[in-house]
């Protein structure tokens, strides 16, 4: 068995004294899609937002590598190489789309990723590319937030609600770029909550409910019934 390029082990987070995260442990191999479904407040962000040093917990309960990551800022994370496209894009709303994306470059991270790709891969952005991020449709803004997380060239991309609010044509465009996104061997974590869509796009799925991992398995191999029982409680 390879090791894995990201894991959890026994993860958990707090908001003061609230428990959102109770030992939750997760693994994403290298090239690896995986999806986590939950329902609204399961804990999905709280654990994106654990991976990615938003949230501090424990040195060993996040390794990238093999390494301990669980006390590192997110800046200090993000250039290891662990990138976010967070809920709610998260823009410079008075900076223009190219601008946005160069931010994205900063990290002085070297791969396939630039503007010239992220432009090619959804051409709409080039033709806006002047404009600020606040005159754009939301499906205009996602792209700029994937954009903006690919051009740091990151090892593991996570996209959080990746299609929540988005009209379906974006939604299939975004979709559709994804194979090209990973292709080039990147690993990525999708928090979605079209079950259907994860299931699609993901080789395996870990169910979240109350904090905790219900289920887990290949996407293939879960039955309605597992998921409907993991995601619901019923
Ligand atoms: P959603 O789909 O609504 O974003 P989620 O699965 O991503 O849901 P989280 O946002 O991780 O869930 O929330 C997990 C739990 O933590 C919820 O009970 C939520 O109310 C709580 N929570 C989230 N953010 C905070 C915060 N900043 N302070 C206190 N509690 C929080």
């Amino acid at each position: 068995m390879p090791e894995p390029l990201l894991a959890t082990h026994c993860l958990d987070a707090h908001y003061g004294d609230f428990q959102a995260l109770f030992g939750v442990d997760i693994d994403v191999f290298e090239g690896e899609i995986i999806a986590i479904i939950g329902a609204n407040g399961a804990g999905k962000t709280t654990l994106m937002r654990s991976i990615t040093g938003l949230l501090a917990n424990g040195s060993d309960m996040v390794t990238f590598r093999k390494g301990p990551i669980g006390t590192l800022r997110a800046d200090q994370v993000a250039r290891l190489g662990i990138a976010m496209v967070p809920e709610g894009r998260q823009l410079f709303q008075s900076l223009s789309v190219e601008e946005n994306l160069i931010i994205g470059g900063q990290m002085g991270r070297k791969g396939p990723w630039d503007l010239a790709k992220v432009f090619e891969l959804f051409p709409v952005l080039k033709e806006r590319r002047s404009v600020p991020a606040t005159a754009l449709s939301g499906g205009q803004q996602q792209m700029v937030a994937i954009g903006r997380a690919l051009m740091s060239n990151p090892e593991l991309i996570l996209f959080d609600e990746i299609s929540l609010g988005l009209a379906p044509i974006i939604i299939k465009s975004i979709y559709d770029a994804l194979p090209e996104i990973i292709g080039g061997g990147m690993s990525a974590v999708i928090v979605e909550q079209d079950i259907a869509k994860a299931l699609r796009v993901a080789g395996r799925v870990y169910c979240m409910q109350e904090g905790r991992i219900s289920l887990e398995g290949r996407s293939d191999e879960l039955s309605r019934e597992q998921i409907s029982a993991a995601y619901f409680g019923v």
